[in-house]
């Protein structure tokens, strides 16, 4: 009986030394502050952001993954822009104008229909819906886009320009009111360049279960410099977006080291690219096994407080598997308390890095409290160049990191393993 009220004593002054508002303010003002120029992706701002999150890694003594040699997860994506198109349609020229190209290729030829498979999108056809799911595909394809969909053509010829993934496929999309088209001949001419992105990924393994990992998760990226606001603000701080989960995965990962009893292997990753289209956890989903994966605790917002009040958050996703019930079960008789996601209609679990993990069948779920009903029931600072560290409450921060550490433990030490969500077809 003393034992173990002396146990859980020094358990609850173990966490409150290490995971507090003054260590939370400590790393939330580096993270945020201007220098670090809004943390952009392809900028130097991010790079100095994900050397200080490697350091801090150091401190926490934690692994590298799997056999890299260091914190950083290294990405390349490939930036292809079209320096010459031309060809045919039948008789219908082919041009910069009516082609956009989702590829990392240098040149592409088409001298055949049978070459490529054959997608039509008609009049009637949802444009965003039926050519959107078509960049991830994995086949080489022609779409032909009725030219109805001009306006949106357009748009999404924007989108097909930014830097992707290598592929070894390309789906090529001709604006055309021929549908039925015999025969084709495409030449495209593409001039490549490079681009590197970098996860931050540390590791404490398992003692027991060590080919079972929960990832402790949230994306360091931002929206960098913009135009002046008002008050001559132009740096998108993104104190909270996320800025704010970015902090509590530093500080999961520094109090599971110090405590040193998980029997699973932990992984804290610092995501990038997440604003640009969730390209760091896309990447990152595919370095390891999914069904090694027991849980992932996405952490994204958390620096205000949740609808409500202090003491709470929601998960997104909530009714997907049991490990939100799980995590409320361990917070039994605390003050702090979880909620299910109370702003479905948003899509908040398929909107941030949870979601790929989630794709492949993992309990995936994202702690935040960030409001997304409408004024004055928002957050005000989101996406904004006020998005500062001033604006958040860093005890209320301090405790909801507390909550995730605490009502990870039955997870962390293999006792409870949460149900699979369903996988996407
Ligand atoms: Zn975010």
């Amino acid at each position: 009986m003393i034992a173990g009220l002396i146990g859980l004593l020094s358990f609850s002054q173990k966490i409150d030394k290490i995971i507090n508002a003054a260590e939370a303010d400590r790393i939330e003002r580096i993270l945020s502050a201007d220098d670090m120029q809004g943390r952009k992706t392809f900028t130097p701002g991010i790079d100095k952001a994900a050397d200080f999150i490697a350091a801090e890694f150091a401190k926490s003594k934690l692994q590298f993954f799997n056999n890299s040699s260091s914190y950083f997860q290294e990405i390349v994506m490939t930036k292809a822009k079209p320096v010459e198109i031309s060809g045919m349609l039948d008789t219908e020229p082919l041009n910069t104008g009516n082609v956009a190209a989702n590829t990392t290729a240098g040149h592409l030829h088409i001298g055949s229909l049978k070459d490529y498979g054959l997608v039509v999108v008609k009049k009637e056809d949802d444009f965003n819906k039926t050519v959107f799911p078509l960049f991830d595909n994995e086949k080489n394809l022609v779409i032909l886009v009725d030219t109805v969909h001009a306006r949106r053509f357009k748009s999404m010829q924007r989108f097909a320009g930014n830097a992707k993934f290598t592929s070894a496929v390309s789906q090529i999309f001709i604006l055309t009111a021929n549908l039925n088209p015999a025969a084709i001949q495409l030449h495209i001419k593409n001039e490549l360049t490079e681009q590197r992105l970098k996860n931050v990924v540390g590791v404490i393994p398992g003692k027991s279960k060590k080919d079972e990992y929960v990832v402790f998760g949230g994306h360091y990226d931002h929206l960098g410099i913009g135009k002046p606001d008002a008050n001559g603000d132009s740096i998108y701080n993104g104190a909270n977006d996320d800025a704010a989960g970015t902090t509590a995965v530093m500080m999961l990962a520094k109090y599971f080291s110090a405590l040193k009893n998980n029997e699973r292997t932990l992984i804290f990753v610092a995501f990038t690219a997440e604003e640009i289209g969730g390209y760091g956890s896309r990447y990152f989903s595919k370095q390891l096994n999914p069904d090694k994966v027991m849980a992932m605790f996405n952490i994204e917002m958390i620096g205000t407080e949740s609808k409500w009040g202090t003491n709470s958050a929601y998960i997104t996703g909530y009714e997907k598997s049991d490990m939100g019930k799980i995590l409320q079960a361990n917070l039994a008789g605390s003050k702090f308390h979880f909620e299910p996601d109370p702003y479905p209609k948003q899509n908040l679990f398929y909107r941030s890095d949870n979601a790929t993990l989630a794709a492949l069948g993992v309990p995936a779920h994202t702690i935040s409290t960030s409001k997304m009903e409408q004024p004055p029931n928002n957050e005000p600072n989101y996406h904004k160049q006020s998005d500062e560290i001033g604006t958040l409450d860093m005890n209320n921060m301090a405790e909801i990191i507390k909550a995730i550490a605490i009502s990870s433990k039955t997870i962390v030490s293999g006792k409870d393993t949460p149900t699979r969500v369903e996988k996407e077809k």
